[in-house]
């Protein structure tokens, strides 16, 4: 890639030559330098990298919420090949074509607008090291604000209420600190089912006019009893009946990457079933806290609080 911006700088600047002379020497030098920077921006070609590990992220300019898929291009022989961002590890697997390999980060609702480095390190089977790193710059999503209005019992909760849902949140959030070194999801993510967006990820909520903790999942509007389907393979890890969130499905895809159905009426799968992209997990309802029949589903990627909807715009590359 360097080399194919050079030779496109070259043209550039053979083009300003072309012509008669509008601008000194050094100005024509400095803008093709420019163009060159620009271009390598564009790209996302990073002059430390490996030449023989190459890696990019999709997409190439983050924000808010995303999940991205960082994929790598190396030899075939890899023994090993591993991730850092953010001070912690995240696995890559071989993808469909020979010598690419691929893994997904999770950047938290909350994480800084700012430009982050990305590592990718691999040894190949003659013990061969490779490193490449990858600026990855994270923007500020626009989340907007959302106004509802709910029962006052399921807002301003009793002692018993308010001990039951602290009891169920340290559940949860247990579960997303399980870590499986086992890619369990497979090529494209798919929505749960057709519905229109009816509430959008990391929307601020002011609940009975009071504001609350944002929306960390996304809502679906459906009719009561549409099926839900999952939206990749993995393991049922809960179905259980939730303060907040009513009759509850999550799934484990392996990595660190859980995906959640909430308020269903009812759950059509138990713990530890396994499941394939498109199961029916259970049908569409209106339990626990819910102004009516929806579905809520959200996806956590290392404990990071990401937007469902990133995952599919990853489709047309995890499908290739
Ligand atoms: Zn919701």
């Amino acid at each position: 890639m360097v080399a194919r911006a050079l030779n496109v700088a070259q043209d550039f600047f053979h083009r300003v030559t072309q012509g008669a002379p509008r601008f000194p020497i050094t100005i024509r030098v400095l803008k093709v330098s420019f163009l060159v920077s620009v271009l390598l921006v564009l790209t996302g070609e990073n002059l430390n990298a490996d030449p023989n590990l190459r890696v990019e992220s999709i997409p190439k300019i983050a924000k808010q919420g995303d999940v991205c898929l960082i994929r790598a291009s190396g030899p075939v022989s890899l023994e090993s090949i591993h991730g850092e961002f953010q001070g912690e590890r995240f696995p890559l697997a071989p993808g469909t074509q020979n010598g690419t390999y691929e893994g997904l980060i999770g950047i938290d609702l909350t994480t800084k607008p700012a430009t982050y480095e990305i590592r990718v390190t691999a040894t190949d089977a003659s013990g061969k090291d490779y490193a490449s790193p990858l600026s990855l710059k994270i923007g500020k999503a626009g989340f907007g604000t959302q106004k509802l209005s709910l029962p006052p019992s399921m807002v301003d909760l009793d002692a018993k209420s308010l001990e039951r849902a602290n009891r169920e949140a340290s559940r949860l959030k247990a579960l997303f600190q399980t870590f499986s070194d086992e890619r369990l999801w497979k090529g494209a993510f798919i929505r749960p089912l057709e519905g229109e967006l009816s509430g959008a990820f990391a929307m601020d909520r002011i609940i009975n006019g009071q504001r609350r903790t944002p929306h960390t999942g996304v809502d679906l509007e459906a009719r009561e009893g549409t099926p839900v389907l999952a939206t990749n393979s993995g393991i049922v890890v809960l179905v259980d009946e939730l303060f907040f969130s009513g009759k509850s499905v999550i799934l484990d895809h392996g990595w660190g990457l859980y995906s959640m159905y909430f308020h269903l009426s009812e759950a059509l799968v138990k713990e530890g079933d396994k499941v394939d992209t498109g199961a029916v997990l259970g049908r569409v309802g209106s339990t626990g806290r819910s102004t009516g029949p929806h579905l809520h589903w959200a996806i956590r990627m290392t404990e990071a609080r990401v937007d469902p909807l990133s995952l599919l715009k990853l489709s047309d590359a995890l499908r290739e």
